[in-house]
């Protein structure tokens, strides 16, 4: 392992090692002190110890001297009270252990006392013949006594001397006291020293904590949190505060440089993030970002019990758009769509909803609020209603609408994958179901997807084997009341799951392209049938309408295939009527104009099936030559109930009529919607309560009845 020394470490090595050299230098001091300790006290003692020898030297020559000068007159004369008087004065203090006087001969004269015990003896002493022979000062020594004897003299006559014995003991034990009060004092100093050195290594480990504490705090510190911050920020979050700093040292400045560094990463970070995440047209989260969120929040919300919704919105036919009016035109609308989608969102969605593009018209949105089921309900209600409203898109109105699946988390799946792929099938049964509407998802739906592929197969071949008929619901003329013709429709009889609606396949045949063979033999079968009904009395010929896919009309050989049908059959022209949806006509005006015309030339008749649906608007009309509308049954369904649709369903007969269009209305359910079609000047109607699709054979009976 590889020891990483911060600097923090470093440092405090650092200062460790200038401690340890300083203790090593004030170790070495104090030894070098106690060195010179010893040496200064066997100085002092050397030279206290030489004061006194000096000092009792200087002493007895001085006293000595001194004694002889005073003491010549009082010996000449033998006046041994004032001898006694001047010894004793002179003998004062311990330090003078003895004073002799003695005469010429060496005998002894006075000591002091008053007895002067062995007075007129030779003095028999061991430094007595030194002194009694000594011309001069003269000092000598015993173990116990320094003495220093002077010679009297009388003018040059020597008549004596006198003998000063200084007390050696004394003067040692003086001595040795002094030294013992210089060993105290040079102690005291020592112990004051070391005090001292202690104190300075104290304040020197202080000055190495402040140092430290210093260091942590002015550089450790902030670069521990600088180099926190930047791993955080490598680790990718940019949540990091900028660290601030008011210093004008370097390492503000280093502070200052990082934080607008962060800062420039984190706006670069949140830009590529917005570009990635972000959908460029509508600016709302896009299917990389919403997968992202959705897998955190399943994870969030997994061990919960908490409950996830997802609503998978797609536009119905929204294809429509951009192939008749433009991609401009496109995008206004998926614009203008976001808008409503998004105010829905926040009204009705919580403050956890998520909505994003997924893509082309699909949009998706995440509920989280509550009892989702409901708020999902609540939403998916709102955005089917607000999205049916039509659009302004280059002054024109465009009916869209769109349909919505959605599903549960944890109810039916617990995976991001499996709920996308959920919500895809509950749009589509929502789709299937009419569009314009929602659908939850349900396992059974699974079936239905599976089902829509096994339905593409079966529908193929279906007509060869016999399983696709045609079946014709009269048309009313409101005038005379009269069945006048009858629209064909197809039928498909399973042979396991019975009568299929158009509904249901005829999407699935528009899809696969099989409605290209269907359709002619429909065409064919329609004119087969409809050249046998019999003509009314006054000559008039029922007619047929048959429905023609978008795709029958893209294909361009309508006109040619028409006209072959009419010829085969010998239908005439005027008998048949096409029924084209206003999206395949309105795809291309110009095309359309001219298919229109080369479709009338030969003469049959035009119609824009479900009109009021789409988005050609009134104005449309105008442009394209048709010869009626068929306004459809949404509009009619609602007419008693709905004034919106009344007007709307006046305005178009209105319209038409200006235009000398007929007009159509199927779906006509109840009388009262009959009635009011016919006030208002309708001129065909259809609808279950004038008579269900019915066979052919049915419905040559019914005219040949003559009555509707
Ligand atoms: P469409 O052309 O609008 O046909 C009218 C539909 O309304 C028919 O449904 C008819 O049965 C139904 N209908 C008639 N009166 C009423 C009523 O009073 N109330 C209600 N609720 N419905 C009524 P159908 O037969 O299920 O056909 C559905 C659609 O399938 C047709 O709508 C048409 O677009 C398409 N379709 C049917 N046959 C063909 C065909 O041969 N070729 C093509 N391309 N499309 C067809
Ligand atoms: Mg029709
Ligand atoms: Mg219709």
């Amino acid at each position: 392992m590889k020891l990483r020394l911060g600097l923090q470490a470093r440092f405090l090595l650092a200062m460790a090692v200038v401690l340890a050299v300083v203790v090593a230098l004030l170790a070495l001091l104090l030894h070098r002190q106690g060195q010179l300790h010893a040496e200064t006290e066997a100085l002092g003692n050397d030279t206290v110890h030489q004061m006194v020898e000096d000092y009792l030297h200087s002493r007895g020559h001085a006293v000595a001297e001194h004694l002889a000068v005073i003491l010549a007159n009082p010996l000449y004369y033998q006046d041994l009270e004032a001898i006694g008087r001047i010894l004793r004065d002179n003998r004062r203090g311990d330090l003078i252990h003895y004073l002799l006087v003695f005469d010429r001969e060496g005998r002894l004269v006075h000591d002091g006392t008053t007895e002067i015990d062995g007075y007129g003896w030779r003095m028999d002493d061991p430094l007595a013949a030194g002194a009694v022979a000594a011309e001069q000062t003269l000092s000598q020594s015993s173990p116990q006594v320094l003495e220093v004897s002077a010679p009297i003299r009388v003018g040059s006559e020597r008549i004596g001397g006198v003998r000063v014995g200084l007390s050696i003991p004394v003067a040692y034990d003086y001595e040795q006291r002094n030294t013992e009060r210089l060993g105290a004092s040079m102690e005291e100093l020592a112990r004051r020293y070391r005090e001292w050195l202690a104190l300075m290594l104290l304040m020197l480990l202080a000055v190495a904590l402040l140092a430290a504490m210093y260091v942590q705090r002015t550089l450790v510190h902030p670069i521990r949190k600088l180099a926190a911050a930047a791993r955080r920020i490598e680790a990718g979050d940019y949540s990091v505060q900028g660290q601030g700093s008011t210093r004008t040292d370097e390492l503000g400045e280093l502070v200052r440089a990082f934080d607008r560094m962060s800062e420039s990463v984190a706006r670069h970070d949140r830009d590529v993030r917005r570009m990635a995440y972000t959908d460029a047209l509508t600016g709302l989260t896009n299917r990389l970002a919403f997968r992202e969120s959705l897998d955190h929040r399943l994870m969030a919300l997994r061990g919960s019990d908490h409950q996830l919704a997802l609503l998978f919105a797609d536009i119905d036919d929204f294809k429509r758009v951009n192939d008749t009016l433009g991609h401009e035109a496109g995008d206004e609308a998926l614009l203008q769509f976001s808008g409503r989608i998004r105010d829905a969102v926040e009204k009705y969605g919580g403050p956890d909803a998520l909505l994003a593009r997924f893509g082309g018209d699909e949009f998706v949105i995440l509920v989280q609020e509550g009892d989702v089921r409901a708020a999902a309900t609540r939403l998916a209600e709102a955005l089917v209603a607000e999205l049916r409203r039509p659009l302004d898109i280059q002054d024109r109105q465009v009916f869209l609408g769109a349909s919505i699946g959605i599903t549960l988390f944890p109810e039916d799946a617990s995976s991001a994958t499996a709920l996308m792929k959920n919500g895809d099938i509950a749009m589509y049964q929502a789709k299937v179901a009419g569009k314009s509407g929602f659908r939850f998802y349900s396992r059974a739906m699974d079936h239905a997807v599976e089902r829509r592929v096994h339905m593409e197969q079966e529908l193929r071949g279906a007509w060869e084997r016999g399983e696709l008929s045609v079946v014709y619901q009269p048309l009313c003329r409101t005038s005379d009341g009269r069945v006048v013709g009858a629209e064909a429709l197809l039928r498909w009889q399973h042979p396991m799951l019975g009568t299929i609606a158009p509904s249901v396949f005829i999407d699935v045949a528009e899809q696969s392209g099989l409605i290209e063979q269907i359709g002619p033999q429909v065409l064919l079968t329609a004119c087969s049938e409809a050249v046998r009904w019999l003509p009314r009395a006054d000559g008039e010929r029922p007619f047929v309408s048959v429905n023609v896919s978008p795709r029958q009309l893209r294909r361009g050989d309508l006109p040619d295939m028409v006209a072959r049908c009419l010829r085969e059959t010998g239908l005439p022209a005027s008998c048949l009527h096409l029924e084209l949806t206003e999206t395949s006509v309105i795809s291309d005006e110009l095309q359309a104009s001219a298919l229109l015309a080369r479709l009338h030339s030969t003469g049959v008749k035009v119609w824009l099936d479900d009109f009021g649906t789409g988005f050609s608007g009134l104005s449309h009309l105008r442009r394209v030559p048709v010869d009626g509308v068929k306004i459809d049954r949404s509009f009619v369904a609602d007419l008693q109930r709905d004034p919106d649709d009344l007007a709307l369903t006046t305005a178009i007969i209105a319209m038409a009529h200006s235009l000398g269009i007929t007009v159509v209305a199927e779906g006509v359910e109840k009388e009262v919607q009959y009635n009011l079609l016919v006030e208002r000047g309708c001129d065909l109607v259809q609808g279950y309560w004038l008579s269900h699709p019915i066979s052919a054979g049915e419905f040559a009976h019914l005219l040949a009845q003559g009555v509707r």
